[in-house]
């Protein structure tokens, strides 16, 4: 499997589109606007130069990425409003594989750009210019002192840059059977690869974007993570394991070879808060602002806050649904299109079963880093 080529989400506007099944992430990106806004301000405030820089890292196809444009654009108009500061104009980026369908996203922007101008008739807004940046995160991006703001919404769980060592492919005897991810049977050997992984990835990326950023600049980054310190109780990985259990019965059933199973080990992790902490520290690039935990239903339609799941079976469905339009491309190039429909649908069943039992939900992380 190769990340960079077969990492994406599902492209188009087709009902099982990233585009149309992205409200999960478009939740995270709600809880976080006013940590954004406030920093956008600061930043508006000691921006010397008359260009802000800012850059959405794995900004994907939905509108998701148009929301955050828009929410960066409505705080610097209302600081340029307010304070009458002198006009500033804004250059984006939108970063994400190359694979990714930045097409759709650019096919949007004329609307975007209508809407804007209708929201503001009259008023002096800020210029605005938007540009794709089609590599990954894990590579320098821009020149050096060039970027004042990098926000990454329901990224950096991926660890995209490669599987952890002794992983990947088909080297035997397996390590880490019947999952494919960390799972209740995984040996604690496999779970400290993926976390040394992570910890690898967060290093690197620390010091590229200390390179890319201007003196003060600042980051805001969202993934998810996991609430307590125990990896095997991680919301995310129960999550996994249903989806692991589904694999399981295709294997079963003859559909899918059992080597496919084994040899599918799914480049996710979410650390948790002391984890996030200690790497940030060990880089020593960056002061951490802001760093905090917070929960969403799996059910993305589901917004209701307490313990009572009131349609499991379409909870389920909600959930197949949104898992599908990220995984879909990774799960094709190594299991195969035709076994698809029937693997999220098995998924569906028991992720309804499972909250019946219990309404679980993810956990996600959100910081905020200024650089040294
Ligand atoms: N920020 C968007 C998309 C989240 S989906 C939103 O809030 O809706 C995660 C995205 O991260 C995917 O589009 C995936 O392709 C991208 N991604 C994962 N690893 C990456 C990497 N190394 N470099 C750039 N983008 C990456």
């Amino acid at each position: 499997m190769k990340m960079e080529h077969d990492l994406h989400m599902t492209k188009g506007e087709e009902e099982t589109s990233y585009f149309k099944n992205s409200r999960l992430q478009e939740k995270a990106l709600v809880e976080t606007k006013p940590v954004l806004q406030k920093i956008v301000m600061e930043m508006c405030v000691d921006l010397l130069h008359p260009t802000m820089t800012i850059v959405d890292l794995g900004c994907s196809s939905s509108d998701n990425t148009l929301f955050f444009v828009s929410n960066v654009f409505k705080a610097v108009s209302y600081h340029l409003e307010k304070f009458s500061g002198h006009p500033t104009e804004l250059q984006f980026f939108l970063n994400d594989l190359p694979g990714n369908d930045f097409n759709r996203v650019f096919q949007s922007l004329q609307r975007f750009r209508n809407s804007i101008d209708m929201d503001h008739k009259g008023e002096p807004i800020p210029a605005f210019y938007i540009a794709g940046l089609p590599s990954s995160y894990y590579t320098r991006l821009l020149p050096r002192r060039s970027v004042h703001l990098f926000h990454s919404s329901y990224c950096l769980h991926w660890r995209s840059r490669q599987l952890p060592d002794g992983l990947e492919g088909k080297k035997r005897p397996y390590p880490n059977e019947g999952n494919i991810g960390i799972g209740a049977t995984t040996p604690p050997c496999v779970v400290k690869m993926y976390k040394e992984q992570f910890q690898k990835d967060m290093l690197l990326f620390l010091q590229l974007r200390h390179e890319e950023l201007v003196a003060n600049g600042q980051m805001v980054l969202t993934f998810l993570g996991r609430k307590h310190d125990d990896v095997y109780s991680a919301s995310l990985n129960r999550l996994y394991g249903l989806l692991s259990q589904s694999v399981q019965s295709l294997v079963e059933e003859g559909l899918v070879e059992k080597e496919k199973l084994e040899s599918f080990n799914l480049p996710v992790y979410g650390p948790s808060m002391d984890e996030v902490k200690a790497v940030v520290d060990q880089s020593q690039q960056f002061e951490l602002t802001n760093i905090k935990l917070f929960e969403t239903n799996w059910d993305p339609y589901d917004d209701s806050e307490g313990n009572d799941v009131h349609d499991s079976v379409q909870s389920g469905i909600n959930v197949a649904n949104c898992l599908r339009a990220v995984m879909e491309p990774l799960f094709t190039s190594h299991f195969g299109e035709s076994v698809l429909d029937e693997l999220f649908k098995k998924f569906a069943y028991n992720v309804a079963l499972h909250l019946v039992k219990e309404k679980t939900k993810y956990s996600a992380i959100t910081l905020s880093l200024k650089r040294r």
